[in-house]
């Protein structure tokens, strides 16, 4: 099974030329960044980084947003080894629970078991219900939210190298890589392994802002980062912006490759006002995947403001 050397292809953004590193196109049940941070686990035994990984492993188990594309991955990645996956929300919504949708229905087909911390005990967050009701025992392997952990560094280290190898066997020699953040874990290990090579990593911040995502930074014990780029007002990580539809909008018509709704329209809009002025030499986008998220967010686009669809 294939899971890294995904293709990088070439686009045109409104007059801006850059080379496209496609994760989307990794593999149909594991893609994307998410890929590149659990694939430590696909294969622990090449990873001395998680030599710590029992052998005994038969269930992950993780927390997040309903629709989180992580879940989908997690999901993926359990089929993938024979383990299973219990995956603690704060809460699912009816209306979904009777008609799953997105990466939610995604995981559910790959037998994921979603649980709702709000139906077995109210008042506890998922990462507390985990530890202090759950208690995994040692089959069980728990993954924090998104996958932020020193675990994914060798799976993104893996993803530097293969920037790496294409960039040097281009003609244009300097590079910069743009990628937007969540947790920052992506971001932060490929700036760690490409600015030897004096290749800038730029990121924005989707969750909380700046400091927020620098503080996340730090957690990972790291004390060199990327550069953050931002818009000049405040962007709330889930709301819907007409603004961010249209630029989804306008660079699937352009590049005929569909991003991701949740992350790459804040990181395109921080890179139209960046560009101009800053981008020296060629620029590189890591696709981080995300696809199937798109189905729920579409839905409420059309919902908020009635968008045509083009999917
Ligand atoms: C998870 C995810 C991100 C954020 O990745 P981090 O490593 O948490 O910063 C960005 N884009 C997509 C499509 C994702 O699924």
């Amino acid at each position: 099974m294939k899971l890294n050397q995904s293709p990088v292809t070439q686009h045109q953004f409104d007059g801006l030329s850059f080379h496209l590193k496609r994760d989307d196109q990794l593999h149909p049940l594991f893609s994307g960044n998410k890929a590149r941070k659990f694939s430590a686990l696909l294969n622990p035994k090449l990873d001395e980084s998680v030599h710590a990984i029992p052998e005994n492993i038969d269930t992950l188990i993780s927390y997040g947003s309903v629709q989180a594309n992580s879940l989908y991955s997690l999901a993926g990645l359990a089929k993938i080894k024979g383990w299973k996956l219990e995956y603690y929300v704060h809460n699912i919504p009816s209306w979904l629970k009777a008609q799953p949708i997105g990466n939610y229905r995604g995981a559910l087909e790959l037998d994921a078991q979603v649980i709702s911390v709000k139906e077995l005990d109210n008042a506890i967050h998922p990462r507390e219900f985990i530890d202090g009701v759950r208690k995994p025992t040692d089959n069980c392997l728990v993954i924090p939210e998104g996958g932020r952990s020193t675990l994914s560094e060798s799976g993104v280290k893996q993803l530097a190298v293969e920037i790496f190898d294409y960039i040097r066997m281009q003609s244009k020699s300097h590079f910069t890589v743009a990628l937007p953040s969540g947790t920052g874990t992506t971001a932060l290990y490929l700036h760690k392994y490409l600015k030897p090579y004096n290749i800038e990593v730029v990121t924005c911040a989707c969750v909380g802002g700046k400091e927020y995502l620098i503080e996340q930074f730090q957690e990972l014990g790291e004390t060199d980062f990327p550069t953050i780029i931002d818009l000049e007002d405040k962007h709330h990580f889930g709301r819907l912006y007409k603004e961010d539809y249209e630029i989804w909008a306008a660079l699937e018509a352009q590049t005929h490759v569909e991003f991701d709704l949740l992350y790459d329209p804040l990181m395109w809009r921080c890179i139209k006002s960046w560009a101009s002025q800053n981008l020296k030499g060629e620029l590189l986008y890591v696709h981080q995947g995300g696809i199937l998220g798109n189905e729920s967010m579409l839905l409420r686009y059309q919902r908020e403001f009635g968008v045509e669809s083009t999917w």
